[in-house]
Formats: structure tokens, sequence, C-alpha cells
């Protein structure tokens, strides 16, 4: 079953037939760390790659193997790897595209852990990077050295959702046959599919959307072309060893069957959210991909289908007001991750960005009167009635200070 179906069918049917397994509608969990061979020589051809079946759940399983074929399916790629965490994922991929006195050019924001795995290739095998904007052909060109094997990029970007130009990085990456490797965490395939604008690899922490109720930790690795994630589950994925267990693709499986359901909701929410704070005397500035007076509202709408589940704002007041805020929230709950059926605020500068120097910080555009939004899957009215009683206690609160 390959993309004849739109995506909401997909996440539900690919890479499962019930007949092959005793007619279980839900796919079974093959909770096992190793399988029986019938006899040594079905051993020694499982071994050889001439017969297929399970050997070792380190090198593949079957529960694992559902996941990973609908994925490949909703990201249009030929292949996809299940790893153990995002940042699982992450590593692999650099590892398998660099070698000592290569260049990675990286979207100026990245998530924090993947800047803090650039530097320690920096540090221990001298693979260096530059960070810049992925608005225009002309910065990206910039950025580029002889010895660049590859552009990483998120898109939209953690936390301020900039966007990089899928299309201008593919047309640059073509001219100086770079790999493209999309980490699509905040898009979901649900939005986004990097592949269809040129992307050779793209990436999942499959912890936020893909898995859709914040109970596992996973990553998934998804291929253009079928050799290269062969050689990856070969080498990198199975001696680097990261891999995701079963009991977590099968959360995973029933997670991701609404994830069209759930996309459209987050993004629902969100935009009521936009909409909401583009009217708060308190709130100095929002940013939301499909919010018409974005500046790059045009390249949001040319690679995604709608603006997504997270939107930021900032808060007069800087980190006083925006902690204020956030302890006056009563249904909104205050936690990283994202993603989630529970909607969740964060603080970049004390939290999923304390890490980064201020001057970088502010850099990548963040302020501390910025706040982070996760849109979760309540009803928005809730919400917003949330929102409006943290605004007014905290203007309130102004008053009496003032
Ligand atoms: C969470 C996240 C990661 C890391 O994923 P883990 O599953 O936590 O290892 C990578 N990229 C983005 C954009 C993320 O949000």
């Amino acid at each position: 079953m390959n993309n004849k179906f739109h995506k909401d069918t997909e996440t539900i049917h690919t890479g499962y037939e019930s007949s092959s397994h005793h007619g279980s509608l839900a796919v079974p969990l093959y909770q096992t760390s190793t399988f029986a061979f019938e006899t040594a020589e079905q051993g020694e051809r499982r071994f050889a790659g001439e017969e297929e079946g399970g050997i070792y759940s380190r090198l593949g399983n079957p529960t694992v193997r559902v996941l990973e074929e609908r994925m490949t399916a909703l990201e249009k790629g030929e292949g996809t790897l299940a790893f153990g965490s995002g940042m699982a994922a992450v590593s692999a991929i650099l590892t398998h595209l660099t070698k000592t006195g290569d260049h990675i050019v990286c979207s100026r924001g990245i998530y924090g852990c993947t800047f803090g795995l650039l530097t320690v290739m920096e540090q221990k095998y001298n693979i260096t990077h530059t960070l810049t904007s992925m608005g225009t052909e002309e910065e990206i060109e910039a950025a580029i050295t002889p010895e660049t094997v590859c552009i990483y990029i998120e898109s939209p970007i953690n936390p301020t959702m900039e966007l990089a130009d899928l299309k201008a990085v593919s047309a640059v990456a073509k001219r100086h046959s770079l790999k493209i490797v999309v980490d699509n965490t905040f898009a979901s395939p649900y939005l986004q599919n990097p592949i269809d604008f040129g992307a050779d690899f793209v990436l999942h922490s499959a912890t936020k959307y893909i898995n859709g109720h914040g109970d596992v930790i996973a990553g998934l690795l998804v291929g253009r072309n079928k050799e290269d994630i062969d050689q990856i589950r070969g080498s990198v994925q199975k001696d680097y060893g990261g891999i995701m267990s079963p009991f977590d693709a099968w959360l995973l499986i029933r997670g991701l069957k609404t994830l069209s359901v759930r996309m459209q909701r987050h993004s629902e929410n969100a935009e009521k959210f936009t909409e909401y704070l583009k009217t708060q005397d308190m709130v100095d500035a929002v940013f939301y991909p499909f919010d018409e007076s974005n500046p790059q509202v045009s390249i949001a709408k040319n690679q995604m289908t709608v603006g997504g589940g997270l939107v930021s704002f900032t808060i007069k007041g800087g980190q006083q007001a925006a902690q204020t805020f956030m302890n006056e929230l009563k249904l909104i709950k205050i936690a990283v991750s994202l993603g989630d059926a529970e909607t969740l605020i964060q603080h970049p500068t004390t939290m999923t960005h304390s890490g980064v120097p201020e001057t970088d910080r502010l850099k990548m555009g963040i302020d501390d009167g910025l706040l982070r939004l996760s849109a979760g899957l309540e009803h928005a009215d809730d919400l917003i009635a949330d929102l409006e009683q943290a605004f007014q206690n905290v203007a309130e609160q102004h008053k009496t200070l003032s």
C-alpha cells in the first residue's frame, strides 16, 4: 500500500495486514529481544540477507517496522529508521553525512540539544558549522564553504516561528551538490513534506506531534532514497545502537492514527490564540506562520497546508511579566515539549534556550518577554478564558505596583 491513499488513511492502514497476524486489528506488540530460527541454515540465510525475517530487535522488529513503513508513506520517502529519541535520529544522520574537516550550514535557530551536538562535533572531530538565516538564496549561498557537505534546517524554527524557504534551500543545495536534512518536528508530516521540496532526509522528534500524547520519547528519520536508509540501518543505527523499543513503537502507532484530526484541531486552536493575542494591549508581537501580517506568510503558504499548533508572543514587561503571566494560568500547563493534548506554555529565555548566551539569544530574536504556546486539543473558549483571566491578573498586579 503506497501513496494511493490520503494521509488521513495512511496513518491508520499503511504497512500492516491483519491477515498475517491472526486477524489482529491492532498492530501486535512484538516485545522480544531476539527471534528463534527454525534451523541453523535459516539463521545463516537471515544473517546473509538472503531471507527476510527477524534476527535481533536492535536490527529490526515487526512492530517497529509497521511504524517505519507508515512514516515512509506519510513523508513520501523510500525508507524510515526508528530511534530511541529525536536526538538519536539527529546524531545518526549527522554522523552518517560528515567526517573530520567537513562543514554544515544550519538554520539560524535550531533545537538546543542539536546545537549542543554541533558543538561536540566541532570540538572532538573538527566538523564545523555556520548558522544563517534561510529566507533567501543569497543568505544561504553566503554561508557555504568548499568543505560544506550538507544543509541542516528546521522550519518553522523554535521558538520564533521564523521559516526557512524550502525552495530556496533546495535550489542552493542543488548548485553545490549538498544533502538537505530537515527537522520537520514542528510541522509534522500532515502540514509539510520537505521531500517534495528536494530534501534528502526528514527527521522528527516523534515525542511531539507524531505521538501526540506526551508519554514517549522517540525519533524517526525518513530518507528520500532507500539505499541511504539501508546503509544507515546497517551501520550508524546498528552500531551506535540508539534504537526505538517495540513498546514505544506500539504507542506511536496508536498515537499516529489520529495525527490528521489532531493537527487540524491544534492548528484551529493556535489560529484562535493568534487572533486573540493580537487584540491584547499587554502583547507586543505575535508570531504564527499563517498570520496574514507575518512577513513570511507567502513562504508559509507555499510549503505548509495549515499554520500548525505553535504560537509565540512577547509580553510587555520582560521576564518578570512573562513569569507572572505563566503563574496566573490555571488550565494551561507550564511545561516544555509540544504537540500534546494539553496546552503547554514555556519561557524560552529561562527554559529551552537558557543554555544559549544572551547575545546569541537576542540574535535569534528571543526576547526576555517571549512565551511559546503549544496549542492542545481542549475547547478554544476554555483556553482563551484562561489566557484572559491571566492577562487581567497581571494587569491588576501592575496597577498595584505602580
Ligand atoms: C524535541 C525536539 C528535538 C529532540 O527530540 P527528543 O525526542 O527530545 O530527543 C529535536 N528537534 C526539535 C525541533 C524538537 O522539538
